[in-house]
């Protein structure tokens, strides 16, 4: 299992957790970058040393951590085990936040467990994105609606969840371990998905970057097809384009030979 999806399982879950809970390297990785902080120490542990395993408290007894069984008298308990983490939730949306570029950020939760990340800038929208530990009963999204009620509304939203996909009308959810990537090695948290596309929100353009010149470059490439001007090479059409745009606007910039092709298929209908 990756940190990342160790997370969404630990923040899933809800509560503190001991080192039993994820002994293996995920959860070391997510201490060691600070996604879970220390909370404490365990104040029960279950007895499997005698017949009948019994809960029993954890006592602090000459320098040592132990708990009393009712055969076996005092048994001690490793410091290092008993210690009990919790997911540094601020931490993870700062780093959210960090990772996707966003601005308007919050550095407090909106209302309970609702954050706001901020907003994203995609190639095709601008998407705010929301933070909410669950989304799989019907409580967890009224919870959800009510604190996205005091917000201003946006028109690309996206929550980002670690369980649970519970459908709701414009709302785009997706799991934290879907979106990002923790490194395990420097803890670095990359996004994996664009927000935008996630959002639903629609590419506005799926052929390539748009270009700089795109307003000036239309209309001159439609207008030489239309007074039959235009050559019938894309390539050789693109060096008239090309000099045509020198002669029309000599203080722009060159638009480049790829960009001045694209717009001339896109005009003869190719893409
Ligand atoms: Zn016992």
């Amino acid at each position: 299992m990756t940190a990342t999806t160790r997370l969404c399982e630990i923040i899933a879950q809800g509560g503190k957790v001991s080192t039993d809970f994820g002994d293996d390297d995920g959860f070391a990785v997510l201490v060691r970058h600070g996604y879970l902080s220390e909370a404490g120490v365990l104040t029960s542990v279950v007895c499997d040393e005698c017949d009948a395993p019994h809960s029993a408290p954890v006592v602090y007894e000459a320098d040592m951590y132990g708990y009393y069984c009712p055969d076996l008298g005092f048994l001690p308990l490793v410091a290092a085990r008993l210690a009990v983490f919790s997911p540094d939730i601020p931490k993870l949306i700062d780093r959210l936040a960090e990772a996707l570029g966003c601005r308007q950020r919050k550095s407090s939760s909106i209302f309970g467990e609702t954050w706001r990340i901020g907003a994203a800038q995609t190639d095709a929208a601008t998407v705010m994105l929301y933070f909410h530990p669950t989304l799989e009963t019907e409580d967890d999204a009224r919870v959800l609606q009510d604190a996205l009620g005091r917000e201003a509304r946006s028109e690309w939203r996206l929550v980002v969840t670690a369980q649970g996909a519970l459908p709701m009308a414009g709302l785009a959810t997706v799991r934290f371990d879907d979106l990002t990537e923790i490194d395990i090695t420097t803890g670095a948290l990359s996004v994996i998905a664009d927000p935008g596309v996630l959002a639903g929100s629609p590419r506005k353009n799926p052929g390539g970057r748009p270009s700089a010149h795109g307003d000036l470059l239309k209309p001159l490439i439609v207008g030489r097809i239309s007074d039959g001007t235009a050559v019938e090479g894309v390539n050789a059409e693109a060096g008239e384009v090309r000099t045509a745009f020198k002669a029309k606007y000599p203080n722009r910039s060159i638009p480049s030979g790829s960009a001045i092709k694209r717009y001339i298929r896109e005009a003869r209908g190719g893409s």
